[in-house]
């Protein structure tokens, strides 16, 4: 037998197992599994996500870093050991908070939950979701509970972004809204200025597929370590560091669709691929938080792949695809075409500088559901109130309104919203570090050498996985505290020189 050390990595190591195993068989349940699989695959998930639980809960595990905690108490706090031990503890000790009925009773209403969203969402019936919002408010509160608050229960359901608060983050958007809303106005006066009609037309599927596919392989993310498949909604799921799976969705109508869809995804895969091995079976293999992993998509969907220098290097080979749709614009009309801004309903189709507006509405309602201001039922006049407020557009039915996102029909799982607005800060700080390490980016990026903006992330970002909470990584990696001024300046010098507002 070995050290305390190798036996918590040995034990570790069956909980990753078997995670990876319920990963597995969760993408192909995305993916390729036949309608008549479901309900089995239900129960065989639900199995193996107890069984991990257990047994990272389990005493073993617990003695166990009780008895690491002294091996590695010498070493560097950064270093893989002691940082194994510091962030299992962590997780350990609040995953053995939430009492196993309650991730029972969770893992149920969420089963019992999503098939009535999708049917309420396609008929647009509010009050037949209801009773499901009621049960995932309350189930929050619970979990809330059982983490421990101070005043907040938005506080204990936000551990997903260790060190960030709902206080913090009130500040934050507060002033993302006094900058973005008078962006959007004076956008607005000009909207005549961008036109996206090239971007609508007749484009078949399988071009479109290869380009993003070239695309994003030389933006970094491996084939021979990856793949990509189609799945209703896009998504990056990682297995272990030589296989890590991107799905995404391609429109005939709408060449944008696949384009950007696949490179957000890609800047998923490449984090994942990118993480240390020597942390694989282990708890630190993941993304610093899903906000770090925002952070990481929408760099190279957003700031990279939808900047000039990109276009200018790749528009070329798009329009070589789509000769005729494409023949009466040039790299500059679609780089603004991608560009446009349009305050709209859905969040997932959102534009960059409206987007966090749509974050900072659900943020207001669920805080208002957790702490008792807001009844369920009136969610949807909360909702459309708010976009007229925000956005100045009222969504015509419930379907494009409270009911399009599938998120309320997970469960206990209320405040994940916010990751992707703190990974659009993020990526601004991190890039304005990158362009100072690298101020080569922009002709590197029109040249298509992608390779010393990957070797920065690589080196300070990815190969460190869940070694550092997101607060620790970019005061590493930027020398501040998360800081919005950076997305802010971003936003207004970009749009501000496609819509000539300077
Ligand atoms: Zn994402």
């Amino acid at each position: 037998m070995g050290s305390n050390l190798d036996q918590l990595r040995e034990a570790l190591g069956e909980v990753s197992d078997l995670q990876e195993a319920f990963r597995v068989l969760a993408w192909d349940q995305e993916t390729f599994l036949p309608a008549g699989g479901f309900e089995g695959r239900g129960v065989v998930l639900s199995t193996l996500g107890r069984r991990a639980h257990d047994l990272f809960v389990s005493d073993r595990v617990t003695r166990l870093l009780e008895a690491t905690e002294g091996e590695v108490s010498s070493l560097d706090p950064g270093s893989d050991e002691a940082s194994l031990v510091r962030v299992t503890r962590r997780d350990q000790e609040r995953d053995r908070r939430i009492p196993s009925e309650l991730v029972g009773e969770m893992a149920t209403a969420s089963s019992a939950a999503a098939p009535v969203w999708r049917e309420a969402r396609a008929k647009s019936d509010f009050a037949m979701f209801a009773p499901h919002l009621a049960r995932n408010v309350e189930l929050s509160l619970r979990r809330a509970e059982a983490i421990g608050y101070e005043s907040r229960p938005f506080d204990a359901l936000l551990y997903t972004e260790p060190g960030m608060t709902t206080s913090q983050l009130e500040v934050i958007f507060a002033g993302l809204k006094e900058s973005i809303v008078p962006l959007v106005k004076k956008i607005a006066g000009k909207a005549d200025a961008v036109d996206a009609g090239c971007l609508h037309g007749d484009f078949p599927e399988a071009p479109q597929l290869g380009f993003v596919n070239t695309v994003i392989e030389r933006l970094g993310f491996s084939f021979e370590q990856g793949r990509m498949d189609i799945s209703a909604h896009p998504f990056m799921i990682g297995m272990n560091p030589g296989d890590v799976r991107l799905t995404n969705r391609v429109s005939r109508g709408l060449v944008t669709m696949a384009i950007f869809g696949g490179i957000h995804e890609s800047g998923h895969g490449i984090y994942g691929q990118g993480i240390s091995p020597a942390l694989a079976r282990t708890p630190l293999w993941d993304g610093a938080s899903n906000g770090v992993h925002e952070s990481q998509s929408r760099l190279y969907e957003n700031l990279i792949g939808r900047s000039r220098p990109f276009w200018k290097h790749w528009f070329g080979e798009l329009r070589a695809l789509f000769p005729e749709q494409l023949a009466k614009v040039d790299a500059e009309d679609f780089y603004r075409a991608v560009n446009r801004v349009e305050p709209s309903l859905i969040r997932v189709e959102a534009d960059e500088v409206t987007y966090n507006l749509h974050i900072l509405l659900r943020f207001e309602i669920e805080n208002d559901l957790l702490e008792g201001r807001l009844k369920v039922e009136d969610v949807p006049e909360a909702w459309n109130a708010k976009m007229v407020e925000y956005l100045g557009v009222k969504p015509p039915n419930d379907a494009e309104g409270a009911l399009q996102d599938i998120h309320w029909s997970f469960a206990g799982e209320l405040a994940g919203f916010p990751a992707y607005s703190l990974g659009n800060l993020m990526s601004a700080q991190l890039l304005a570090a990158i362009r100072n390490d690298l101020p080569e980016l922009d002709g590197q990026v029109e040249a298509g050498e992608f390779g010393p903006l990957l070797g920065w992330l690589h080196e300070r970002v990815h190969q460190h996985g869940r070694k550092f909470t997101p607060a620790e990584l970019l005061l590493r990696v930027t020398g501040q505290e998360l800081d919005a001024s950076y997305w802010v300046a971003y936003a207004e010098r970009k749009f501000g020189d496609i819509y000539g507002l300077n």
